[in-house]
């Protein structure tokens, strides 16, 4: 057993990975692996259709929204936003938070106009621009919510009176959101939905269609809406393994009982990080994620021994981003706070050992 804090695809609860290896070789009883299952048969349509309900439950998704189920990655949202979003000669309005949201710039830069309209790289993005304004003839402002490598969330959904366009990845199911308020929510599931290879998309209902452009059929979302995420052979094992990993949350009490957990987890840690005289925080406090953890050693040269102690107790996945060094901690929704504990307590034994 490890206590792996993993930033993605991340950690997943035992009774979920349990159930999910029972369906490879025998799904529902049926004799059959999931594996081996038409994506058109009665069995797997049960599954998306339960899985985008409990989406809509633990989200309180309105109806005025839709829920997909893509391939491809966030990544591949990079692109279909503005695909079906930016019209030519439009603009579109984006924060830069990092690596991720740089991505997303790029990749619309190729469909319109793109006004970075704030960033922090010049702090290494160790903060969230907040005094940024956004014009009123942008066709939306896109931001992403938690930035993974760096450590920052926004714990607020930014004012702004254009369509919201959000990049989830790394926080949705976390803690509870207005999905009415959003135009767009995009989220690659390999952090807190389940396994790499499904990509969830929640959409506002006419908001498409809009756009003077060529949209390949495969990108375009109106398709996968109309054909309830089988415009082509689906994501079938991650889409059955993020069902049973929606399932689980279910029971867990939702996205609010989740929430307070993932409170009481980032709260031990930072504490720890703010006490511990050989630890600190990268990120600016009130910009502090609640899912990754980011901080690094005042005494420089120790990083790879704590490494080292820390494997000895079984804890993995702690090292930073290669693009920024340091630690991260990831504290996705399967993480639980006894995991904390034992890290916290590494953290002490260590530098008590430094002193
Ligand atoms: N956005 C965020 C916030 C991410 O953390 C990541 C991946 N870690 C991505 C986008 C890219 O996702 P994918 O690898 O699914 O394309």
């Amino acid at each position: 057993m490890k206590y792996n804090f993993g930033a993605g695809p991340g950690k997943l609860a035992k009774e979920v990975l349990e159930e999910a290896s029972k369906a490879i070789t025998n799904f529902n009883n049926t004799g059959l692996s999931i594996l081996e299952i038409s994506h058109r048969s009665q069995y797997f349509m049960d599954v998306v259709d339960e899985a985008e309900s409990l989406v809509r439950d633990l989200l309180e998704v309105p109806e005025t929204h839709d829920i997909i189920f893509l391939q491809g990655g966030a990544s591949t949202q990079f692109a279909m936003v503005p695909m079906n979003l930016l019209p030519p000669d439009g603009f579109a309005a984006y924060l830069d938070t990092g690596v991720w949201a740089n991505k997303a710039i790029q990749e619309a830069k190729r469909f319109g106009e793109v006004v970075v309209v704030g960033s922090s790289i010049n702090a290494n993005y160790n903060f969230l621009p907040r005094d940024f304004k956004v014009s009123s003839n942008v066709a939306y402002f896109h931001y992403t919510s938690n930035n993974t490598i760096y450590g920052t969330a926004f714990s607020f959904t930014p004012e702004v009176t254009v369509p919201l366009v959000c990049d989830m990845s790394s926080d949705i199911f976390s803690r509870r959101i207005d999905v009415s308020k959003y135009n767009l929510i995009y989220a690659g599931a390999q952090k807190n939905a389940g396994p790499a290879g499904l990509t969830i998309v929640i959409i506002k209902k006419g908001i498409l269609g809009h756009v003077k452009r060529v949209i390949p059929f495969i990108f375009d979302y109106r398709l996968h809406i109309e054909n309830k995420s089988m415009y082509n052979t689906p994501a079938v094992y991650a889409i059955y393994v993020a069902m049973l990993n929606f399932r689980w949350l279910t029971r867990k009490g939702g996205v609010a009982a989740i929430e307070l957990e993932n409170n009481a987890k980032a709260a031990l840690l930072y504490r720890e990080i703010d006490d511990n005289p050989l630890f600190v925080g990268t990120a600016r406090t009130e910009d502090r994620s609640r899912m990754n953890v980011t901080f690094t050693m005042v005494t420089a040269g120790l990083e790879q021994e704590f490494l080292n102690f820390s494997r000895d107790r079984y804890i993995i996945g702690i090292e930073g981003h290669r693009s920024t060094g340091g630690f991260r901690v990831s504290l996705y929704n399967a993480v639980t706070l006894q995991d904390v504990e034992v890290l916290v307590s590494a953290m002490r034994e260590f530098s008590t050992q430094k002193e």
